[in-house]
């Protein structure tokens, strides 16, 4: 006998007897990509200049809003935003990975590294900078870098770092703690270190987009084939460090080359994820940069013709992609540090 489909479905949802209780789909692992100051416009700018097409507007159907506010400020900057993502709390402007009573608190990628996950971050700033920082290091002041070069050397949860800013490190003392060291990106594809870290150039801050090269999404793929290996997962970071910076400087140009970058790796990312089916990939901004909108379309440089209101943050929510196991969990509109919570309760750090 054929059993009308609404009568099956009532048939399962009662077959107990009792309420339905939704319980998300867990991943094995997450990966967190930060496009650092990345509004819906930047990413729509990188759209509109690619011709109508972006790799994140492709994959991520699951969509939400983060309200990006710091602990004392309405308008919050990288150190507070990436210090919500990696611990949950809501800190002052400038403080990494500490509550705002300056109490050093326990990072994602630290719960993670400590239940045996595989940890890392790739970016394309200096590894000091606030974003990877803020994962990696407990300090009252984002200014701090040799302090914070000391802490990310001394984590153990630090395991497979991509990024700039050779200077802010010893060496010496990198390779006591067992670094692999590598510098370009040639270099990194050959780096076989257990525990590696990997300057994409000698500079204190790497060059912008599109002359550093496609150190992002090499650098994404690299981290992701060594800590793949983990069967019980891993946690990266990835941040696309400089569509910040370009806005900043209400330099359209710049903006817009970091962007397609940014969606490059996403792609790369996005596209092994897909195989994997057991990867979620969640990508988002810490906060907006430079009040932007568009307002119109450029035919001699085929970019939109953008317009900065500010040189600073601006306190926009911006949007969540999420795609694979868990994603719905990221619909909707909630505070930053609900990022944080989901991601624990996802790969039941908690
Ligand atoms: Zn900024």
């Amino acid at each position: 006998m054929k059993i009308p489909s609404i009568a099956l479905l009532l048939l399962c949802c009662c077959y107990h007897g009792k309420a339905h209780v939704y319980r998300p789909v867990k991943p094995k692992n997450i990966i967190l990509m930060v496009g650092d100051g990345t509004g819906l416009v930047h990413l729509y700018a990188g759209y509109t200049a690619k011709g109508g097409q972006l790799n994140i507007y492709e994959y991520a159907k699951t969509i939400g809003l983060s309200i990006t506010a710091s602990f004392d400020d309405f308008i919050t900057d990288s150190a507070a935003g990436a210090t919500a993502f990696s611990t949950g709390k809501k800190t002052r402007n400038g403080m990494i990975g500490m509550g705002p009573d300056s109490t050093s608190l326990k990072t994602i990628a630290e719960s993670a590294f400590d239940k045996g996950l595989s940890t890392g971050a790739v970016v394309t700033c200096e590894l000091p900078h606030a974003t990877p920082a803020s994962f990696y290091a407990h300090r009252p002041s984002r200014k701090m870098y040799p302090e914070i070069a000391k802490d990310i050397t001394n984590n153990p949860a630090a395991t497979i770092l991509v990024g700039g800013g050779l200077p802010y490190f010893d060496t010496s003392f990198l390779k006591k703690a067992g670094y692999s060291i590598s510098i370009g990106i040639e270099a990194m594809l050959k780096n076989t270190g257990e525990r590696q870290i990997c300057f994409t150039d000698t500079f204190k801050e790497p060059p912008p987009a599109p002359k550093r090269g496609p150190s992002l999404s090499l650098g994404s793929m690299h981290a992701i084939s060594r800590l793949s290996k983990n069967k019980k997962g891993f946690f990266l970071m990835i941040e696309g460090s400089q569509i910040d910076w370009g806005a900043h400087n209400n330099d359209s140009a710049h903006t817009i080359a970091e962007a397609i970058d940014f969606d490059m790796a996403a792609g790369e990312v996005l596209q092994w994820a897909k195989k994997d089916k057991r990867t979620l990939v969640i990508i988002t901004a810490d906060h907006e940069c430079g009040g932007l909108t568009l307002h119109g379309y450029d035919r001699v440089n085929k970019r939109p013709v953008m317009h900065f209101s500010s040189t600073h943050h601006t306190a926009e929510p911006v949007p969540v992609y999420a795609y694979g196991p868990g994603a719905d969990m990221f619909s909707g509109v909630y505070q930053n540090t609900e990022i944080y919570n989901k991601m624990m309760q996802l790969l039941g750090l908690r």
